[in-house]
Formats: structure tokens, C-alpha cells, sequence
């Protein structure tokens, strides 16, 4: 019995995904801030760089990827094809994966316009700079205290506070 080159090709290919897959996971858990006292009702918290639009990402394999989607893949398994991993929560920086289901855009599009996040026509900077904080801050207020949510996006108290009166 030999080895062919397919088999070892495939041996190699096999220890390569399982390697970089394991390096990937432990760069997930090290951003992940689980809640207070293993509370899984409460939102897990990003300490990591977020994109512009408010989810976490994890640069991984040459490619930025979202931590919902990760946390998905990480926790329950591959995405199909198509779906989108969206928030019951409505906390787009939680990675909690029993605050995650799977859904398509459309569904995704119809759950923001339900809860008034979808922001058509305005300007998209302006909504960055400001209007993206602020829903993060209100979201996450719900879960943890101002403390909490100041570390989690890494600002301020102040702006917390600022952020929580703005209407
Ligand atoms: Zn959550």
C-alpha cells in the first residue's frame, strides 16, 4: 500500500484548513467579551475593529470578514449559500450566537425597516459619524451598564452619556 500524491495532497490540504480554521477561531474568542456571570440572555460584546456600518470584522485569509458570520460558522456551522446571518437582537455588534439566525436580504431589509433602522436617502457619511455610534451605544445600553458599553466600543463615558441623550 502507497501513498499516492493525491492522497498526501490531501492530507496536507486537510492539516492546512484545519490549521488556519484554528487560528482563526482563537482570534475570534480572544474579541469576543462574553456577558457578566455567563448571562446568555445579554448581547457578547466586540473588543475588535468594527466595519463602517457597525458590525464587527475579523481580518482573516486575506479576506475581512463579519464577526455575526463568523461567530455563525464558529458556533453552528457553515452558512448555506446566500443567507445572511441577521440579528434578533437588533445589536449589530453582537456575536452571540443564539441572538443570530439565518435569513435572506429581503427578510433582513423588511426586519431594519420594521424597527425604523433603515435609513434611506440620508447621507450615508453622516450616518457613520454620528447616527452609527449612537444606535450602537442605545442597543447595547439595553444589555450592560454605561461602563460596559464604553469599553465595548472603546469610547469615552462622556460620549456614552452624550450619546444615550441624543435623540
Ligand atoms: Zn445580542
Amino acid at each position: 500500500m502507497g501513498y499516492s500524491k493525491e492522497r498526501v495532497q490531501k492530507a496536507v490540504d486537510a492539516r492546512w484548513r484545519e490549521s488556519t480554521e484554528r487560528r482563526r477561531n482563537r482570534r475570534f474568542w480572544k474579541r469576543v467579551v462574553l456577558p457578566l456571570n455567563f448571562d446568555n440572555e445579554k448581547c457578547w460584546g466586540w473588543r475588535g475593529s468594527f466595519f463602517q456600518n457597525g458590525y464587527p470584522q475579523l481580518w482573516h485569509n486575506n479576506t475581512n470578514m463579519k464577526g455575526n458570520r463568523l461567530s455563525w460558522e464558529i458556533n453552528r456551522g457553515p452558512i448555506p449559500e446566500g443567507m445572511m446571518v441577521l440579528h434578533t437582537c437588533d445589536n449589530k455588534g453582537c456575536v452571540n450566537p443564539s441572538h443570530l439566525y439565518l435569513g435572506t436580504h429581503t427578510e433582513n431589509m423588511k426586519d431594519a425597516s420594521k424597527r425604523g433602522r433603515h435609513k434611506s436617502g440620508e447621507d450615508h457619511y453622516h450616518f457613520i459619524r454620528t447616527e452609527g455610534v449612537v444606535d450602537r451605544c442605545k442597543d447595547l445600553r439595553r444589555c450592560y451598564s454605561a461602563d460596559e458599553v464604553a469599553e465595548y466600543l472603546g469610547i469615552g463615558r462622556t460620549t456614552v452619556y452624550r450619546c444615550l441623550n441624543a435623540c
